[in-house]
């Protein structure tokens, strides 16, 4: 008899990883040989800096490399961090402490919840979402509570729900979001922290974007806020920042407690990051930051290209404040995104991601990246008046 191979209840409530789906549907097409335009991804399409993969090589070639890493990362991985923190949000961190290194901040998000979560606990999230909150959450056995995200409320959760929910024990924020390119203001963090701290709630704050902004307007740390230290961990990246998706590098900061408590849960998992990739790591950090502006010069002409294309066929969009997306209201002759996506594959060999994938909220609104070159938006935009005619 064929062995029965029965997967677990926890995988099976999962919803299939969106971008999966959506990956498939564009495989699908370019194998049919269609020139297909991808704005479904969000994966920088730039190479990693110079400075970056010159430290990897060096580092690679050092032996004292090449064994397992220390628990909490290379102590001077550590201190840059700290250092960089401090110059970009001026909030003091104890290297020592509060301050981890993860293999990417989706590692720490996904295994974070499993460090404060009892089966049974509620965890307010936002909808829509980055998907994979909801998969960390579930593993751990807590329960979801969603908060929705309103053009209304600039796509911030209303403090006035999470004051009203009862005993929730965690909250997951991303600012700036994805997918809906928001940013906080000063005033919703304070207001956050406040409630926060009055219900015992703990606040995990994704900054996966903290560098991708427009127009100067530096996005904040919820760090910055006062007491956000007594309750917060934040979740920060390299990969946005320094195109540095495939190597796997984030760290987790803030609250001692948290970061320990996590930090447990890792080393009983996996045991850190290859130690040649901290080296290169600190590279990063070390970079004059003259070289992220042109990273933010050229999304801020992508932007403006995609912006005033659809403008100029008629579909009035909301330019992102943050991260590299652009959240849109599809055109009404759509009844709803996946339609909507349906129609620029097949008319215009375009890939756009619907809203619905992120959360039932998410629906009405596509997500557009921006990680395609200038000339390739412009192309979309001239694709674009088919499907919008
Ligand atoms: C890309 C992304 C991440 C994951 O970043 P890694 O450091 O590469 O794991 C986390 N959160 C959000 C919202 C993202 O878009």
């Amino acid at each position: 008899m064929p062995f029965n191979i029965e997967i677990s209840e926890r995988l099976k409530q999962l919803p299939p990883y969106l971008f999966v789906e959506i990956d498939k549907a564009r495989r699908a097409a370019i194998a049919e040989g269609r020139d297909v335009i991808s704005l479904g991804i969000g994966d920088p399409d730039q190479v990693t800096h110079k400075p970056i993969v010159e430290a990897m090589k060096k580092a690679v070639e050092d032996g004292a490399n090449h064994h397992y890493p220390f628990d909490a990362g290379v102590p001077q991985l550590r201190v840059e961090i700290a250092a960089w923190f401090s110059r970009r949000f001026n909030v003091q961190l104890d290297p020592a402490t509060e301050v981890y290194p993860l293999i990417g901040s989706k590692e720490g998000l996904a295994h974070f919840p499993l460090a404060v979560i009892n089966p049974g606990d509620k965890v307010l999230l936002t909808d829509p979402a980055y998907p994979a909150y909801q998969a960390a959450v579930a593993f751990a056995g807590g329960k979801i509570q969603y908060l929705p995200l309103k053009a209304s409320n600039d796509f911030l959760p209303k403090i006035a729900d999470i004051e009203a929910s009862k005993d929730p024990k965690a909250i997951i924020v991303c600012y700036p979001n994805n997918p809906t390119a928001a940013v906080a203001t000063k005033g919703f963090y304070t207001e956050l922290v406040r409630v926060c701290t009055q219900k015992n709630i703990i606040i995990v704050s994704d900054l996966a974007y903290s560098e991708v902004y427009y127009d100067g307007a530096k996005p904040l740390s919820i760090l910055e806020i006062p007491g956000a230290k007594d309750i917060a961990i934040e979740f920060h990246s390299f990969s946005k920042t320094y195109f540095m998706t495939g190597w796997r590098l984030g760290w987790a900061c803030g609250n001692a407690q948290l970061v320990a408590a996590l930090a447990k849960v890792k080393s009983n998992t996996d045991s850190g990051v290859f130690n040649a990739i901290q080296h290169a790591g600190i590279a990063a950090l070390q970079m004059d930051p003259v070289e992220i502006e042109d990273m933010r010069a050229c999304y801020q002409e992508r932007r403006d290209a995609l912006i005033n294309g659809c403008r100029s066929l008629g579909w009035k969009i909301d330019p992102p404040k943050g991260a590299y997306y652009v959240w849109a209201k599809i055109p009404s002759k759509f009844p709803d995104s996946m339609t909507c996506a349906k129609a620029f594959l097949d008319l215009a060999d375009i890939v756009v991601t619907p809203g619905v994938g992120f959360g039932k909220c998410g629906e009405g609104y596509v997500r557009m990246a921006l990680t395609v070159p200038v000339e390739r938006i412009h192309e979309a935009v001239q694709r674009m008046s088919k499907v919008l005619a």
